[in-house]
């Protein structure tokens, strides 16, 4: 999809799943169907309730594969920085996708041959410990 990288402006090796993560426009609602059934379970109705229906959660679309998609991605994004919505601004938009997508970790890598995610070989040139994801958010020298 190389469009939805264009527009978070990452580059094109970026994880497939989390780019489609933060391009998806029902992030919320799929969250509301998967989450519904442990949701709803420990809610006590009133009795003029008892055997009815929340409704509005029949109503929700199906979720579509998106599901295997967020199992899909790897775990390491959920450390990343938590966010609501996408900026609209096109400079703090790739600000934020390049932070959450670790693109500017060649920058601080010692490995100088391309690999689109961190390694455990790889080390940070400022501080010579091994340079995990997001290690620019971690690293004590780079000020
Ligand atoms: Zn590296
Ligand atoms: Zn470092």
């Amino acid at each position: 999809m190389p469009h939805s990288q264009r527009y978070l402006q990452v580059p094109l090796h970026s994880n497939n799943n989390i780019v489609h993560f933060l391009t998806s426009s029902t992030p919320l609602s799929l969250k509301l169907k998967t989450m519904a059934p442990t949701a709803t379970g420990g809610l006590t109705y009133p009795p003029n309730l008892d055997g009815h229906k929340l409704t509005f959660l029949g109503n929700l679309p199906t979720p579509d594969p998106s599901v295997s998609t967020i199992e899909a991605i790897p775990t390491w994004f959920w450390l990343s920085r938590s966010f609501t919505a996408l900026p609209t601004n096109q400079k703090s938009r790739r600000s934020l996708c390049r932070e959450l997508l670790d693109s500017d970790h060649h920058h601080l890598c010692k490995t100088t041959t391309f690999h689109p995610t961190p390694t455990s070989n790889c080390t940070c040139i400022y501080c010579g410990d091994t340079a995990h994801f997001y290690h620019v958010r971690f690293c004590e020298s780079i000020v």
